[in-house]
């Protein structure tokens, strides 16, 4: 089969590599049908260490069940089904607790081990923990929309539960990334009363006024938390959403935050640093996010993208097949894209 390996930075191919297969008695395996570029296959792209083996990638996948193993009891040979970006056996302590980027028998898509989404099938680990079945065929229209399901609009969820967002809560949005665009849609869905979105890119801003935006703050740095300011009257916004994890947004992010109130982190943090320990501790800001358990939302969110009231898809505005994913990666890369979608 062919799927996608990363050598080094700037250095994707597609490559045959050999099948997918069943080996654990818990696994599936699942015929990939749509797979998404993350924002987070970028950081890797932009600093990877080169590598003769290549890393294996995608945790965004989409697809039909092909063959089970004798000891998955919950989803069956044609289901299609929606994975999440990582995978999780759905009993241990942490996984009953909705944690499952935590599971103790869990782990993550791709590398040298295991295939990666970008690829025309992937053997899932734990399939019945992992997988969520989907009830529409595979051709349906509502598939952009399904597919950010598996990382992207569970992602903004995340920010947004993080942040507390709740019904006429001011919310920040810092970011306007994919994430930071789903976190508009799942803060607007939460009831937040005001939305200001944090980013400088016409079509990223033109998206989140679409999805719930009610301000919009293009400036950066310090001129961006002083017109924060101006816009809260002074005491920032409840609710903010780190969407970047560069320490330049986690400063702004928890600048934002005014007394009592809480960001919400799920954007990689790419220092080891945590920025502004004084003012967000005399302030009492709560900081909180990690990993999504997308697991843990994607029932609840599915409901809504099924009936339409949110519409996640349309954050996909490059769409490819299997060999055109390097360009999906150069594209969003050079910002000529905000997300790319893989069709198979
Ligand atoms: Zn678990």
């Amino acid at each position: 089969m062919r799927a996608t390996l990363m050598y080094g930075a700037g250095d994707v191919r597609v490559e045959n590599v050999p099948d997918a297969q069943l080996k654990e008695s818990t696994d599936a395996l699942v015929v990939v049908t749509r797979a998404g570029i993350c924002g987070s296959d970028l950081w890797p792209y932009k600093g990877m260490k080169p590598s003769d083996v290549g890393s294996r990638m995608g945790h965004e996948f989409i697809g039909v069940v092909e063959a089970i193993g004798k000891d998955v009891r919950t989803i069956k040979v044609g289901d299609f089904v929606a994975a999440p970006f990582a995978w999780s056996d759905g009993t241990c302590e942490f996984c009953q607790q909705g944690l499952q980027t935590s599971c103790l028998h869990g782990g993550w898509w791709g590398g040298t081990e295991l295939d990666g989404g970008q690829g025309e099938a992937v053997r899932v680990p734990q399939a019945d923990g992992t997988l969520v079945p989907i009830p529409v065929g595979k051709d349906h229209e509502l598939m952009p929309s399904l597919l950010t399901l598996t990382d992207v609009m569970a992602t903004g969820h995340h920010a947004a539960v993080a942040a507390k967002v709740s019904a006429g809560k001011i919310a920040a949005v810092v970011g306007g990334g994919a994430v930071g665009l789903c976190g508009v849609i799942a803060a607007k869905r939460l009831g937040a009363e005001q939305i200001i979105f944090l980013d400088r890119h016409a079509d990223r801003i033109n998206l989140a006024k679409e999805f719930g935006a009610t301000d919009i703050v293009t400036e950066r740095g310090d001129e961006a938390i002083a017109r924060v300011r101006e816009i809260t009257k002074g005491l920032g916004a409840h609710s903010v959403l780190e969407c970047v994890g560069y320490e330049e947004s986690t400063r702004t992010a928890l600048s934002i935050a005014r007394a009592g109130g809480a960001v919400g982190r799920v954007g990689v943090p790419q220092g080891e640093e945590m920025p502004i320990a004084r003012p967000t501790f005399y302030g009492n800001v709560t900081i909180a996010g990690g990993p999504a358990p997308a697991r843990a939302y994607m029932n609840e969110l599915l409901v809504d993208v099924l009936d339409g009231s949110i519409q996640p898809g349309k954050v996909f505005d490059f769409v490819g097949a299997l060999d055109q994913v390097p360009d999906g990666y150069r594209a969003m890369n050079n910002r000529e894209a905000i997300k790319a979608i893989i069709e198979f």
